[in-house]
């Protein structure tokens, strides 16, 4: 296998995963791996964080998996955009963002790893607007805080939004939160897990407003206020837009992939022959779930890994499962380390603590009585017991027993 290529699209925490594991696994061929970005890869959760707060260096941030990509032998190209691809000739387009020069490439193997982008509020620019996804991304906004504004207005009340809303009131900033839906985070929690969120950002001096969505962005140049739905026009110097994202797929729309909300693929990450896709972009079929995208960082490594050691299998001839892992995410807002493993389902139970402590263990269960999900409040132990739990298909009683204590 040594005079392969295998090209990962998406020089990030999955696509660099990926690479590493490539070279664990033995092969010994090319890896280029291909980013669009000036930087190195790099973590991002800090950066609606302690990196936003200014409690941690750009160094910190630098993923373990790529430190030294001489040592690893792997062809590390930033500044690079795929453009383009051709799954049955197995031909990339790829373009120097420094003077827009296309060059082909050929691959014998392709990691899909372009992962995701912040959504914009359409037609809106304005000095002062900010989203959050890069790295300088969160340089602008922790200047932006750093000068102390009067107010800061986040739009979204999802995790990244309320992560931001969360750095800029412990800075001492005034803060905003506005979300459109009557309760936050309604599709990925419970409705008294969201509004739990809603107490926690309110109890730390957050003015939330729920129910409410965004009319337009009031300024000239640069932004001077958020007009809401109801008319109420609210002061911002700053506004931190945090309404999702997109997966990053457009480049790979003629390509003869099936693009749908993400590159899909079969239940072991295959989306075309010699092509798999992994982390954020990545939809394939979960034995348990379906068709799901997957926008947390445990999912871009352990998917990373998996599509490697998939694309690997294809020439080998090893066995191949489907990738089948119990989703797994965190927030951590003022001194709260937010956990959720599994999914959530509308039959919760909380088997340890209280939601009016803002410390507790609570479970999802299915319509059956099965539990499809815990969701823990400054119980990470709690948390990784669940994981590893469901992952055994453990009984609700079981699992009432393990975390209750
Ligand atoms: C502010 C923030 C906080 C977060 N906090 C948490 C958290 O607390 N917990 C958690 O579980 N998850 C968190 N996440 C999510 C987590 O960081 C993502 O799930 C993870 O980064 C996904 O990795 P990825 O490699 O799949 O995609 P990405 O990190 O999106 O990387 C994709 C890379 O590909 C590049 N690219 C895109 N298109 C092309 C192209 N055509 N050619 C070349 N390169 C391209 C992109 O520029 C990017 O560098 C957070 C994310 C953000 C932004």
């Amino acid at each position: 296998m040594s005079d392969r290529r295998i090209v990962v699209a998406g020089a990030s925490l999955a696509g660099a995963q990926a690479a590493q594991t490539l070279r664990r696994q033995g092969f010994e061929g090319v890896i280029e791996l291909i980013g669009d970005e000036a930087h190195a890869p790099y973590n991002r959760p800090p950066l609606s964080k302690k990196y936003l707060a200014g409690e941690a260096d750009y160094d910190s941030l630098r993923l373990r998996s790529m430190a030294d990509p001489a040592e690893l032998n792997v062809d590390l190209q930033l500044g690079r955009r795929v453009s383009g691809l051709d799954v049955g000739n197995q031909t990339l387009q790829v373009t120097s963002l420094a003077d827009a020069a296309t060059v082909e490439v050929s691959y014998d193997g392709l990691i899909i790893a372009t992962g995701a982008r912040a959504r914009r509020l359409p037609g809106v620019d304005l000095d002062g607007v900010f989203e959050l996804r890069t790295v300088d991304d969160a340089d602008r906004l922790r200047a932006e805080f750093e000068a102390g504004p009067a107010r800061v207005v986040v739009i979204g009340a999802g995790f990244i939004g309320a992560e931001v809303a969360a750095t800029a009131r412990e800075a001492g900033l005034a803060v905003t939160l506005v979300e459109a839906e009557e309760a936050p985070l309604q599709r990925v929690l419970d409705r008294d897990a969201g509004m739990a969120i809603v107490d926690l950002h309110r109890g730390h001096g957050v003015d939330v407003r729920l129910g409410v969505g965004v009319q337009r962005l009031v300024g000239e140049q640069r932004i001077s206020g958020v007009e809401l739905a109801d008319g109420t026009v609210i002061d911002a110097d700053v506004v931190v837009v945090g309404i999702g994202v997109i997966p990053n797929t457009e480049w790979a729309d003629d390509s003869g992939l099936a693009i749908d909300n993400g590159v899909v693929c079969d239940a072991t990450c295959l989306a075309a022959p010699n092509a798999v896709a992994v982390g954020d972009v990545a939809r394939w079929d979960h034995p348990r779930y379906g068709l799901i995208r997957s926008e947390q960082w445990d999912n871009a490594v352990e998917q990373g890994s998996f599509g490697a050691k998939r694309l690997l299998a294809a020439w080998t001839g090893d066995p191949v499962e489907p990738f089948a892992p119990i989703p797994s995410f965190w927030s951590d807002q003022y001194d709260r380390k937010i956990q959720l493993s599994g999914v959530p389902s509308d039959n919760v139970e909380i088997v340890q603590g209280s939601l009016a402590e803002q410390r507790f263990v609570q479970l999802y269960i299915d319509g059956q009585g099965r539990p499809t999900g815990a969701l823990t409040w400054n119980r990470p132990r709690q948390s990784m017991q669940a994981r590893m739990l469901l992952d055994n298909d453990a009984e609700l009683d079981e699992m009432r027993e393990a975390l209750g204590g």
